[in-house]
Order: structure tokens, then sequence, then C-alpha cells
């Protein structure tokens, strides 16, 4: 192991400090951020020694864990072929294979792949897609999204405009923000009845507005960044028949539960339904390179394609990288080679047993638990000055947000490592009821 030496990486904190901004985060803010010197299976090694154990798979992306053989060996691979080339008027095999994998995996009527370079673009491209296809059917008032409150679709302008309006922040971009149409959360949690209630406000919606509606977006099953809540595969079924109806078209957001995370390859499966437009992203890559995808029906392409400009008008530069597509490929066989399902369940009933004892804390309102994620929700938002360098401290790497707690690991995690994490992230949620 190599000691990094005290002065030089004093130095380059300070600038870290000084010139690089972090997610979320203010230049020069006096929050803690730790030196990583390198990362293997569900380790975090810090520049100063410290191994952490990762209960974040860094933001839903390393399901493989970190530095693995596997996908390290089809970076090289492809590396001495080509890193890159533009994707306009040219194609590789990488792009070529993992499309259809894709498309293979994916709902019968998901026939079409449009790479992006990250989840928010995959939303904007979805976004497109609806509103390209209803001014080829010459539907051209449909402009408008409708979406559950406590949603996350990312963070440029137009997904933006679809997240949940407070914990989005809209109020500080209202003049230029999209005014799209909200329904309530899905009240229904998952494994609990979905009533008509549960459906009046998205139903009254799609009643009034689908003449100007465009598409319903939604994160199917878990609401993830925007509060981690866990709702009724009913809802989604119902939800689907309503945008039949109304002549609505349904994207379904997986890039936060695609790829296991739930317990399903993909969470519409938990309702048995396709979507018209279906994003995918994060864990897409393993957690290896940037990489999200956009799928969509024949229908849909087909109609953008039968009107004038008869192009969908989208092309990011880095389209179908091939180094992103090459360990894409390999990441997800290795995840369909790999018994993930047990993987999941035993990660599912780890967490649950392991964080129960949240449940009985007085500041804790919440402790759900869905595949792979185990949440615990507090009734105050945690301090993260305090919290973070806390969980260092017990060696664990968790990232609360709000006032939520939560662990999504690698599903490569060992029994011991989990019992670990979920011990110190009851010993600090508790410490948190005392401060
Ligand atoms: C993370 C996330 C996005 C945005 O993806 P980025 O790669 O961060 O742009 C969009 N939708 C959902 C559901 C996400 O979890």
């Amino acid at each position: 192991m190599t000691i990094p030496d005290p002065h030089t990486m004093a130095d380059w904190l300070a600038t870290d400090r000084a010139h690089v901004w972090h997610p979320y985060s203010a230049l020069g803010a006096d929050l803690p951020v730790y030196p990583v010197r390198s990362a293997h299976g569900v380790r975090i090694c810090l520049a100063d020694g410290r191994e952490l154990i990762d209960g974040m798979a860094s933001w839903w992306c390393a399901i493989h864990g970190y530095n693995h053989p596997v996908l390290n060996a089809a970076i090289a691979s492809q590396l001495q072929d080509m890193a890159h080339v533009m994707f306009g008027g040219l194609t590789h095999r990488p792009a070529v294979e993992l499309a259809g994998l894709l498309v293979e995996l994916t709902p019968e009527p998901l026939q079409a792949v449009f790479f992006a370079d990250s989840g928010s673009v995959a939303v904007e491209v979805a976004m497109k897609m609806a509103l390209q296809y209803w001014q080829a059917r010459g539907r051209s008032g449909k402009q408008r999204f409708i979406t559950p409150r406590g949603g996350y679709h990312g963070d440029t302008l137009g997904a933006m405009s679809v997240c949940d309006p407070v914990t989005g922040m809209h109020g500080l971009f209202a003049g230029v923000l999209p005014k799209q149409l909200f329904v309530d959360t899905p009240g229904c949690a998952f494994g609990s009845l979905c009533t008509d209630g549960h459906m009046a406000s998205l139903a009254a919606a799609l009643e009034e507005h689908a003449h100007e509606a465009a598409a319903l977006i939604l994160e199917p099953i878990v609401q993830g960044a925007g509060g981690m809540r866990f709702y009724s595969p009913e809802y989604l079924r119902r939800a689907r028949e309503l945008c039949d109806r109304h002549e609505v078209l349904l994207i379904a957001d997986e890039i936060a539960t695609g790829f296991g995370r739930t317990g399903r390859l993909f969470a519409c499966e938990h309702a048995a339904i396709s979507p018209d437009i279906l994003c995918l992203g994060k864990s897409l890559t393993g957690g290896y390179l940037t990489l999200a995808a956009t799928l969509t029906t024949r229908e849909i392409a087909d109609t953008i394609r039968a009107v004038p400009p008869g192009v969908f008008m989208h092309g990011p530069t880095f389209m179908g990288n091939p180094l992103a597509c090459a360990v894409a490929l390999a990441s997800v066989r290795l995840l369909l080679e790999s018994p993930w399902q047990q993987r999941v369940q035993a990660l599912e009933s780890g967490l649950r047993s392991g964080l129960q004892a949240c449940a009985s804390f007085p500041h804790v309102s919440d402790v759900r638990v869905l595949g792979a994620i185990g949440v615990v929700e507090l009734q105050e938002p945690v301090d993260m000055k305090i919290v973070p360098p806390l969980f260092v401290e017990r060696g664990v790497w968790v990232r609360p947000f709000g006032r939520l707690v939560y662990l999504m690991p690698p599903y490569v995690i060992g029994t011991e490592d989990l019992a670990t994490l979920t011990s110190v992230v009851t010993e600090v949620v508790g410490m948190q009821g005392k401060m």
C-alpha cells in the first residue's frame, strides 16, 4: 500500500475545498469530504488507510462491488479496440449487443433503444420522445406531463420540472421550469391495499388534463431520491389502465429500480405492466461509467419517423460510448449469471431484521425495507456535519439525506458486513435521539 504524502494531500484537499463543487454543495463549505484511495469488493479505502464497508453502492450503481475482475477485463479489452468513436453514422458491437440484450430483458413492446450519457438526459430524451410522438400524431396540444409528488427524475431543467416541487426546489427556478401537473404521492404502501381513493387524484388529473398531457412519468414501485417510499404494484397497474383509457403515454423511470434492486429485474414486473417509454441508468454499467438508456415501442418510433422532420431530435456527443456499453454488457451478463434473486432476498431479510430495532426509537417515524433497500425515516433531518463522521469512525459508508438514513449495499455484500452496516445504523440512529 502506498502511503500518500500528507503534504501533497493537504494541498490537493485545499484545492478541492477552494475550487471543486461536490453534489448539492457549496464551494468551501465546512462539511467533511473523505479522500478515497481505492475501492474493491464492498470496501472503500480512504487515503489514511481506513476501510469502510459500503452501504450505498455509490448511489444505487455498484451492484457487483468495486474493482470487479470481470468488469475490469471488459473495459481493458474494449480499450484495445477503441475508447470512443462518434455514433453519428458509425456503429459498433458493444452498443448493438447491449441494445439487443436490453430489448430481450425488458417487456416485449419495447424495441427501440436510445443511449444517453446520464439518467437526467435519459429522462429528457423520454420526455422529448413523448412530445414528438404526439406532435407526429397531430395532437400538438399534448405538451405537459403528469407526475406524482415525491418523485425524483434528475437535475436538468426538463427532468427537474417533474421532480417533487418542494424537495426539487421548484421555487428557485419557478420562472424557467415548465409547469407540470402534480398528483398525490401514491398513498398505498407496498403490500397494502390500493383503493379507488388512492387513485382519485391521478384519475381526476387524467380526466381533466388528458387533452394537454403527453405522458404520466413516474418511478415504478419505489420513489427514490424524492423520499424513498415504496408503493403498491396495484397503483402502477391501475395507472397503466388509466393512461390507456385517456390516451396518455406512461414513462417508467427505472433508473434507480432497474437491475434487481427491488427484488425483480425491473420494478414494473411487480405489476406485470409495460410502459410506453422506459428509462434505465445508474446500475446499468455496474457503477463503472456513466451511461443510460431510453427504450420505447416500435409504434412510437415508427410514428416519429413517419412525419417530418422524420427523425428523433436528440444526439449526445458521447452517445453509445463503446467503453460504457462494453462494461454495461459485462455487468448485465454478470448479474444474470449470478444468483441475484437469492442475494437480494437475503439482503431484504438481513436489512429487515437488522434495522428492526430502529422502529422502537421515539424519534424514528418509520422503518421500511424492500428488496435491497432499507430505510430508517427520522422525525428530524440529520445534521450532515455530525452524522457522516459518526459512520466513518465506525468503519461504514452511509450517507443520509434529509430525514432519511438508508442502506442499499452492493448485492455481493456478505452476511457479516451487512450485519455490521445495520448495527452501526441502529447505533448512530439511536444516538440521534439523545442529541
Ligand atoms: C438518479 C436518478 C435520475 C438521474 O440520473 P443521473 O444519472 O444522476 O442524471 C433520474 N431518475 C431517477 C429515478 C434516479 O434515481
